[in-house]
């Protein structure tokens, strides 16, 4: 193991698992996280469900997968960097997501909506649920059995009220802790992967231009820089070579802003980030702001782009539709789904039947939501 800093997550101060195994015998424990979190079926599905377009519009936009690498390459940047634990923050991005609901977030808040008076849906919450009861891939213990950090790390946040139902992992939640800090950088490459990869998704889909991108500053700046270096650059190699230097830029500033956090916190361990009483790692001044008209931007002309929104609208009433069908009538569901929901009932009544219902729907990709919605409701269909 490279040398890393006295305050990353070490493998020998590791909170451990909730089931206790043997130590791997050429890996570290969160090269094991991240080897379950790769081989996991949660996360083979990311590559079927929608970033922010949908799945089939078109080959080349982000699916949750390729976000989801996007995301780990910037964190181990950000950890090597940092002299943090390059392993853990890689584990961390590549599971951030699987808890995701098949159409981006119009699946999350329909999905929220239905169990409003069941428990509610949330996808950070779902993912923690994934690896910790959903996956079944071991004798021993349901769940992925990962390490107390990765564990941390994937439950980004959660309201009081869950953190009690949630044990160990919910805690720092209660006394207002910090997650260890390869938790709190994955945070940050999940924010710029998803800007940047969705300027040039937008692009891509005709819903903004390069021109409107104008009157984001830093994206001002950095073509001006490009234009300078290459006057005479369009097309996609003109936005590639923006958005490179922008995910360049942002990433360097997080470096160096949390780099200069961390020391003057004078933190040692592990325990002492969680002890601190904010977040340190984190953009300057300068580039946060940056960060937040870039944001503004996005949430303006692409989410609430009408092409985006239809697809929005859309996938809320199939979700919706879906969710409704099988909490009023579980017979519908496929034999092993149908079996949770009577045994979530027998446990906790209609909010378990709920629950187990929102598992399977959250579960599904894109594809495979739109299938079952015609096998449900279209009577021509095959069932
Ligand atoms: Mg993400």
């Amino acid at each position: 193991m490279r040398n890393l800093a006295p305050y990353a997550a070490l493998d020998d101060q590791s909170r451990g698992r909730r089931h206790a195994e043997p130590k791997p015998a050429y890996r570290s424990e969160f090269q094991r996280d991240r080897d379950r979190i790769v081989h996991s079926t949660a996360f083979r599905r990311l590559v079927y469900k929608t970033q922010v377009f949908v799945n089939h519009e078109g080959d080349l936009y982000r699916t949750r997968l390729t976000h989801s690498l996007e995301v780990a390459q910037i964190a181990r940047t950000i950890a090597r960097a940092l002299r943090l634990n390059e392993e853990l923050s890689e584990a961390i991005c590549l599971a951030h997501d699987v808890g995701h609901t098949p159409f981006g977030h119009a699946g999350q808040d329909a999905l929220h909506e239905c169990m409003r008076d069941l428990g509610g849906f949330e996808h950070n919450l779902q993912s923690l649920r994934i690896v910790d009861e959903l996956e079944e891939q071991y004798a021993d213990f349901t769940g992925l059995n990962l390490s107390f950090e990765c564990r941390e790390g994937i439950l980004k946040h959660c309201s009081a009220a869950n953190a009690k139902l949630l044990g160990d992992v919910g805690e720092r939640f209660l006394k207002r802790e910090q997650p260890g800090l390869e938790a709190q950088l994955a945070n940050f490459a999940d924010e710029i992967a998803y800007n940047n990869h969705d300027i040039d998704d937008g692009i891509r889909a005709g819903l903004i231009t390069v021109e409107e991108l104008g009157e984001v500053p830093l994206f001002a700046r950095l073509h001006g820089e490009v234009r300078g270096l290459y006057p005479n650059l369009s097309g996609r190699r003109l936005v590639y070579e923006i958005v490179r230097r922008m995910i360049n830029l942002l990433v360097s500033d997080l470096i160096t802003a949390s780099g200069q956090r961390i020391e003057a916190s004078a933190v040692n361990s592990i325990d002492e980030v969680r002890r601190q009483p904010s977040a340190l790692v984190g953009f300057s001044t300068e580039l946060a702001e940056h960060n937040r008209q870039l944001k503004r931007f996005l949430r303006d002309n692409v989410y609430k782009h009408y092409k985006v929104q239809r697809m929005t609208s859309k996938a809320r009433r199939v979700l919706a539709s879906l969710f409704n069908a099988f909490l009023e009538d579980p017979g519908l569901l496929p034999d092993e789904h149908r079996a949770a929901a009577l045994r979530g009932e027998e446990r906790a009544g209609r909010p378990g039947r709920a629950r187990a219902v929102a598992d399977y729907v959250a579960g599904m990709t894109d594809r495979y939501a739109i299938l079952e919605h015609r096998r449900l409701f279209d009577p021509a269909e095959r069932t």
